[in-house]
């Protein structure tokens, strides 16, 4: 097969790295390509494009840290949802649920919202980086309302028998 772009060289099947840059993130898959071996024009063979495309899509979600297809349904199978509840939860619209779980490229916002709405470590690593940006001074201030409050809260309310209010404390000075 002759070359399309300088129309002398010929073109080789060939594994390769192939370069891409999708939203600005530049990264490299290795497929099977068509190549020029006069002027390295490449191109994608019919019969790789969908195997291609899919290699790009993994690539580009794990290197920008975005959940596939397949996690998102996982995702929402962990909570015991239907895709409708799920779409509740998160406050979006069930097509995008939809589209979400047939492979559409979610944006990394939505990406890291059903992580943050889904995934235990990513809450607590969200809750942690939370409490260090946060003024020191406005937990102190929390921690003296609750100490406060707690001879009040236990007047006023009747807790369950194996509520102990030193846990909530604690779990209070944790944060400082
Ligand atoms: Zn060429």
């Amino acid at each position: 097969m002759r070359c399309i772009e300088c129309g002398e060289g010929q073109m080789i099947r060939k594994r390769m790295q192939v370069r891409h840059e999708i939203r600005g993130l530049k990264f490299e898959v290795e497929d099977t390509v068509h190549v020029c071996g006069r002027c390295g024009f490449m191109t994608i063979p019919w019969d790789r494009a969908d195997e291609h495309g899919r290699l790009v899509d993994r690539e580009y979600r794990r290197q920008a840290g975005i959940l596939t297809a397949e996690e998102i349904v996982a995702a929402r199978k962990r909570m015991g949802m239907s895709q409708r509840e799920f779409a509740e939860y998160l406050g979006v619209g069930e097509a995008s649920v939809k589209r979400w779980e047939k492979g559409v490229l979610l944006d990394k916002s939505s990406s890291d919202l059903i992580r943050l709405k889904t995934d235990l470590d990513a809450a607590r690593k969200n809750y942690e980086e939370l409490c260090c940006r946060l003024d020191w001074k406005e937990i102190e201030k929390l921690t003296i309302i609750i100490r406060k409050a707690t001879p009040i809260l236990q007047r006023k309310f009747t807790w369950p028998s194996n509520y102990t209010f030193g846990s909530l404390e604690s779990e209070i000075f944790w944060i400082q």
